[in-house]
This record gives C-alpha cells, structure tokens and sequence, in this order.
C-alpha cells in the first residue's frame, strides 16, 4: 500500500528503533510507496512513511534493494556533495559523504550480509541510514 510521505521535522527527527520479522509488512508498504515515487526518488526509509523502525529501500544501479537494520561498519574517501530530500521542501542542501563503505544488514529473510558499496549506491544508503538516526539533510 502506498502510504503518504511525512514531512515534519519533528517526526524524522526521531531515531528509529530495530526492525524484525513482525516489520516485513512496512517493507511491503515501503517498496510500494518507493515506486510510486521512484522518479524522482531513489531511496526511502520507514519513518519517511511514518514508522520509526530501521528499514531502508533504494535503487542500486536499477535493481531494488532492502536492508534491515543496516549499519556502516567503516567508511573512507570523504567528499563534500549536495542532496535533495523527498521529505524536504527546498533545494539540494550540502553534506558530507565517503565514497566507499562497508555495511551489515539483515535481509528480508533476516540473514546477516556485510558488503562493501561505493559511489552513487554508497551515498544514496548513507542518506537513508542518516534517516533512521533522525538525521536530515
Ligand atoms: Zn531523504
């Protein structure tokens, strides 16, 4: 189901708790909303639809991708960059990115998967990892 995006900063400034089995149905309604939004969007975390639990969807070189419970392990290559929020009215605001990182998460099915991702993949997961620690842009 595609539910509507939050847009008070109160709410996604709140830090989102972990997520497990009982969450798979806020993962459904999440790649739901995902894509209908996904042309102009190419990531979301749960509480961007108003569940504060650790979950995030995003486009990896065109292919869907979900994490549960999703943490940077370690991270290297800084960079300055500016990026738009699909919950924040206004223009790209600037951050700070690394260019690669290494991240565990869960999968859908709960299994544990650590990976390294750099470039585009790398930012578009640490701006959604920012989301489930009540980080904004
Ligand atoms: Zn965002």
């Amino acid at each position: 189901m595609v539910r509507d995006l939050v847009h008070d900063p109160i709410l996604l400034a709140r830090k989102s708790q972990p997520a497990g089995k009982a969450d798979l149905p806020v993962l459904e309604d999440l790649l739901d909303t995902f894509r209908a939004h996904r042309e102009i969007c190419v990531g979301m975390a749960a509480n961007m639809i108003g569940v504060t639990n650790r979950i995030i969807v995003f486009d990896q070189d065109g292919t869907e991708q979900a994490m549960l419970n999703p943490e940077i392990l370690s991270a290297q290559m800084p960079y300055d960059t500016q990026e738009s929020c699909l919950s924040l009215l206004g223009g790209p605001r600037p951050c700070r990115r690394y260019g690669k990182i290494k991240v565990r998460w869960q999968t859908p099915g709960l299994q544990v998967r650590i990976k390294t991702f750099t470039g585009f993949t790398a930012q578009i997961i640490q701006h959604e990892i920012d989301h489930l620690n009540g980080v904004l842009i």
